[in-house]
Parts: C-alpha cells; sequence; structure tokens
C-alpha cells in the first residue's frame, strides 16, 4: 500500500454507497484521478468539507487494489465565493467539466494543473474578463493534451505569418493568404490578432487584453469548435450560462 501527499482540487463529487463519497481530484502529482472518502457524507465526518467541489487543497491518499482512497486534507482554499456568482460558477464548473472530459487517468501535467488552479484563483476575483480567462484556459489544456494551436506559421506551407485570415481545424493552424482555405474558419484579422495574444500569453497577463463582442464570439467559436471535436465527450456546463445571456 503506498500513501501519497499532493495538492489537489475535486473538480466532481458523487455520492458512493450510504455514507461516502466518490470524489475526482485533479492532483499535482498524479494527474486526474478517483477517490474514495469514507464517511465523507456525513457534515460531522473530518472528509466532508475536503470533499466539496471546487476544494482546493493538499490531500493524502493511498492507493488500494483498485481506487485511491482519501485519507486526509487540509484547505488551501474552499473557493467558496465562486459559489455565490452565476457566472464565476458556470465558469469554474465548466473548467473541471473540461477537466474530467480531456485529461487522461493518472497522467501527471503539473503545468496544466498550475493553470487550472490560477483560473480559479482569477476568477475568483473580481478584476478580469473571465470570458477571454476561461479562452486563455482552454488553449493551454488544448496544448497539453496536443491540440496545441501554432498562429505563427501557415498550417500548409509553414511559412511565418504575423496574420492571418483563416484557421484550419484539421492542422489546427493559421493559414496564410497564398494557401488553400478548407477544412477551418475564417475570422477577422483582430480575432486573429487577440488569439494569438490569447494563446501566449500568460494567464494572468489576459487582463491586458480589450476587445470587442465580435471578436469574442469569434473566438468562441474556434476553440468550441476544438474542444467539440477533439474529445471522446461534449462539454455542457457553458450550456446554461449562454441560454442565460440570450
Ligand atoms: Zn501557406
Amino acid at each position: 500500500m503506498s500513501i501519497l501527499e499532493t495538492n489537489a482540487v475535486v473538480i466532481k463529487a458523487q455520492d458512493f454507497k450510504e455514507n461516502d463519497k466518490l470524489i475526482w481530484l485533479f492532483t499535482e502529482k498524479l494527474g486526474k484521478i478517483a477517490v474514495i472518502a469514507k464517511g465523507a457524507k456525513k457534515n460531522k465526518s473530518r472528509l466532508f468539507s475536503i470533499t466539496l467541489p471546487l476544494c482546493y487543497g493538499q490531500y493524502v491518499v493511498f492507493k488500494g487494489k483498485n481506487l485511491y482512497t482519501l485519507s486526509e486534507g487540509r484547505i488551501t482554499s474552499s473557493f467558496q465565493g465562486l459559489l455565490n456568482n452565476l457566472e464565476k460558477l458556470t465558469y469554474s464548473s465548466y473548467i473541471c467539466e473540461l477537466i474530467d472530459i480531456c485529461v487522461t487517468d493518472e497522467e501527471d501535467n503539473r503545468q496544466l494543473f498550475k493553470d487550472f488552479v490560477t483560473c480559479l484563483y482569477l476568477l475568483n476575483t473580481d478584476a478580469l474578463d473571465y470570458e477571454l480567462l476561461v479562452r486563455s484556459f482552454e488553449l493551454k489544456l488544448l496544448k497539453a493534451t496536443g491540440y496545441g494551436l501554432n498562429l505563427e506559421n501557415c498550417a500548409y506551407c509553414k511559412k511565418s505569418i504575423t496574420s492571418a485570415s483563416y484557421i484550419n481545424l484539421s492542422y489546427y493552424g493559421g493559414v496564410c493568404e497564398d494557401c488553400t482555405k478548407e477544412h477551418g474558419i475564417s475570422l477577422s484579422k483582430g480575432a486573429y490578432s487577440a488569439l494569438k495574444y490569447i494563446n501566449n500569453a500568460p494567464m494572468d497577463k489576459i487582463y491586458r487584453l480589450n476587445v470587442n463582442r465580435t471578436i469574442k464570439d469569434e473566438i468562441a467559436k474556434i476553440t468550441a469548435y476544438m474542444i467539440n471535436s477533439n474529445y471522446s465527450k461534449k462539454p455542457k456546463s457553458l450550456e446554461m450560462l449562454n441560454y442565460i445571456k440570450e
């Protein structure tokens, strides 16, 4: 039996048997894992608060024959502020759902874990454009799972490009003026530059970007297409928000 301590966030939780919970942790050292938390359904349990969705902390788990079992944990941030605002709650549920859908079990990715926690911290502040922040997370996740966008070179002839008006969605890249525009989406030069900025900038620099609604929609269309077509399941968390906004 091996015991391991790691930073982690609860990305999903469900009741299990009479008193237990089954939780999914996105961990720094082990990637995404499913963990049994015995007795955690009772609110007197010491595991109760550390097994709530979005809780970020240090977790001690041990591995039995099949599943991991939660032994103890210490909260770093419960991110409860995210629960009081529908937009923040929807976006944070969405990025948890993305980890659930897009990341393979037990494949560690420390950079992605860091970006994920940074995204939750930034969603928990009041200073940012949450929508662009989430686009930034989507692009970092796509890159981390092998679908990174290349906006610096033409997807066909590989020549260096500073801007473009078309993205090929089979090769995940911009297309220069001379090459064929197919299997992709047209976009404005403004959207291309903004997308390039978001694709390259660290998440805490996204606030520097100021773009209009049309450009945001152009960017969202591209990331949504890439996410919906590259993984086995489509995320659903944003549907409610889009419905309310309409
Ligand atoms: Zn070209």
